[in-house]
């Protein structure tokens, strides 16, 4: 046999081999999933082409998704909707029979589409309603400009479906082209390849190379503006807001390149942050190549860019390893936690990684506090069955999740750690893991190879923190306290002692008042300190509630917490805000400040506080 020939065989069986495995991939089974009716494993999306247009007046988006589909010969495919009106359904060019089912409160109502063992492509043609979840549409006065209005989406969890008819599940990836029409006066930006310039007619053009999850499509529009920090990072923000957001994340690149050097390339090209209106529920939102900011991180002096770190990490954990249900939760966040402290460790030092791991411990201790009812809610690995899985979006899944990883990596070496995970998330690049699996891996690739004993079992499956839990430790809290301790039984403070104190500092001092502060404590600290009117988001968020639990009004602080209440929408910000309202039997005043400021919120941050405050919406 001649030389070329071999070659040419071999090479042909590589190519096999390369088809093969890529056939595998694809053909993926997918585990039962409790937050959504699609059923995958006979004939599953791959590919989203979506044609919409954005009309602010009527506030409704129209369009039409057109998909590639993987067909296992079956004669229906079934996507998620919910408050969509559905005009028209078409397979393969042809209209065809749909059926939309039984309304369910949390999931919205299947959309059965029939098709036939070839089928390839279907169509829907809809629209969304006034009752869609994932839209929040602003008024040009709850802008920061005030000239113009806003528009922004948020998917996670199970909100995509609000507005686009599509397989809601994060087991499900799919790449996407979208063609998006809006005013032209304003510019729209989506989780994917983006503008960096309006048009003049208001189109805009969309790619998504990458497979993604439906929770991670996203769109933005409004009268915004780009700055590059670098080839790969810039910022989009209101006119007003350009600069201070373009100088308070100056350092994306070195987060990128810090990221990297732990966890390998960065996958997708560009990584830009949005900074929204002040109603974003959210800190952040981890959408691929663009995440969604709240403003409320802009403090001007770069304190608060941790949640940056935060969103740039799920470009590993959470967008290219995806947890396979939301039961899995704690796979995205617990290992974004860590991976964010280790980036803010490489940026500025242990010292400020820890300020953020103790603020994150007492999260823990009072999310454990609250949930002391309902032990199982605080396993990592949860039974979110007929629940909302916001449920499951609470410090067990973040802060647990943390502590769980840091604890096993003090027990096998920070090196063995690294290495593991680099290989972990190179593996299981664009594909979505369970826990199952991550403990399989784990034994398998760390514990074993090592021959190590570590309780995975208990930190997964049981409630509680085991005892074998790492000890965190940081100096500068130790003063903090000390400062504290001082102060309240002396009534003085050395405020020179305080004078470089970091904002993590001065949370934690606020945080950790005695029960017993008397409201002359809390009226010398204002004097000295002008705590309300810190303009720190979270520095005054602490205080104001301290200021609600300990009855202080001085300082016109009640004016204070309710124009925060109003403007601001980050549901964690104003959650512990009303919760402190509740705990302090003041239910009457947060009604009445609820009253003006639900219209600001999102749906998200407006569903939390009408279950808490006992609002019918
Ligand atoms: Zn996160």
């Amino acid at each position: 046999m001649k030389k070329s020939i071999i070659a040419a065989i071999s090479t042909l069986f590589i190519l096999l081999n390369c088809a093969q495995t890529k056939e595998e991939k694809t053909m993926q089974t997918y585990v039962e999933e409790p937050h959504s009716f699609a059923q995958p494993n006979k004939a599953v999306i791959t590919h989203l082409d979506l044609d919409i247009k954005v009309d602010f007046d009527k506030k409704i988006i129209s369009g039409k998704a057109t998909y590639d589909i993987r067909n296992n010969k079956a004669s229906e495919i079934i996507l998620d909707t919910k408050y969509l009106d559905i005009i028209s359904v078409q397979a393969d060019g042809e209209n065809t029979a749909y059926k939309l089912g039984k309304d369910d409160e949390q999931l919205g109502r299947p959309l059965n589409i029939t098709i036939n063992e070839g089928t390839q492509k279907i169509s829907v043609v809809y629209k969304t309603t006034d009752k869609t979840e994932a839209l929040q549409w602003l008024t040009p006065q709850q802008t920061a400009d005030k000239t113009h209005p806003f528009l922004f989406t948020q998917g996670q969890a199970i909100l995509t479906r609000t507005w686009i008819p599509i397989q809601d599940s994060p087991q499900i990836r799919v790449t996407y082209n979208a063609t998006v029409e809006v005013p032209s006066e304003l510019m729209a930006v989506m989780s994917a390849e983006n503008p960096k310039k309006k048009t003049a007619d208001g189109v805009y053009h969309f790619k998504m190379q990458q497979p993604i999850s439906a929770y991670l499509i996203a769109l933005a529009v409004g009268d915004i503006e780009y700055r590059a920090i670098s080839d790969r990072t810039g910022v989009y923000a209101e006119k007003s807001m350009v600069n201070k957001v373009h100088s308070e994340f100056s350092d994306m690149e070195k987060m990128v390149a810090a990221a990297e050097k732990l966890y390998g390339d960065y996958d997708w090209e560009q990584f830009d942050v949005i900074v929204l209106p002040p109603s974003f529920p959210f800190g952040g939102m981890e959408n691929p190549r663009l995440t969604f900011a709240t403003p409320t991180v802009i403090a001007g002096d770069k304190s608060l860019t941790s949640l940056v770190a935060h969103e740039l990490a799920h470009s590993w954990s959470g967008n290219l390893v995806t947890n396979a249900t939301w039961n899995d939760f704690w796979l995205n966040e617990g290992f974004t936690v860590y991976f964010e402290i280790r980036i803010m460790e490489a940026l500025y030092g242990k010292e400020r990684a820890n300020m953020l791991a103790l603020i994150g411990r007492q999260d823990l201790d009072d999310e454990l506090e609250s949930l002391k009812e309902s032990p199982n809610d605080t396993k990592l690995k949860l039974d979110l069955n007929g629940r909302n899985p916001d449920d499951g979006m609470n410090s067990i899944a973040y802060d647990k999740g943390y502590l769980f990883l840091r604890t096993l990596e003090e027990t096998v070496g920070r090196e063995r750690f690294d290495t593991f995970l680099k290989a972990y998330f190179k593996e299981h690049a664009f594909s979505t893991t369970n826990t199952e699996d991550f403990v399989a891996y784990l034994n398998k690739n760390l514990l074993e190879k090592y021959n190590i004993s570590f309780n995975t079992e208990e930190w997964i499956y049981k409630p509680g923190i085991p005892t074998n839990q790492a000890i965190i430790q940081s100096d500068a809290f130790e003063n903090v306290e000390k400062t504290l301790k001082t102060f309240i039984e002396t009534n003085t403070i050395d405020a020179a002692a305080t004078q470089e104190w970091t904002p993590q500092e001065w949370v934690h001092f606020v945080r950790n008042f005695p029960k017993d502060i008397s409201v002359e404590q809390m009226e010398t600290l204002d004097e000295i300190f002008d705590f309300t009117n810190s303009t720190n988001s979270y520095i005054a968020m602490v205080w104001f509630e301290q200021a609600i639990i300990n009855n202080y009004h001085g300082h016109e602080v009640d004016t204070k917490i309710a124009e925060f209440l109003t403007t601001v929408g980050r549901r964690w910000y104003v959650t512990t805000l009303f919760e402190a309202y509740k705990k302090s039997n003041r239910v009457e005043e947060a009604l009445a400040i609820y009253k003006t400021a639900r219209p600001n919120y999102h749906s998200v941050t407006a569903n939390t506080i009408d279950t808490l405050l006992g609002h019918k919406g």
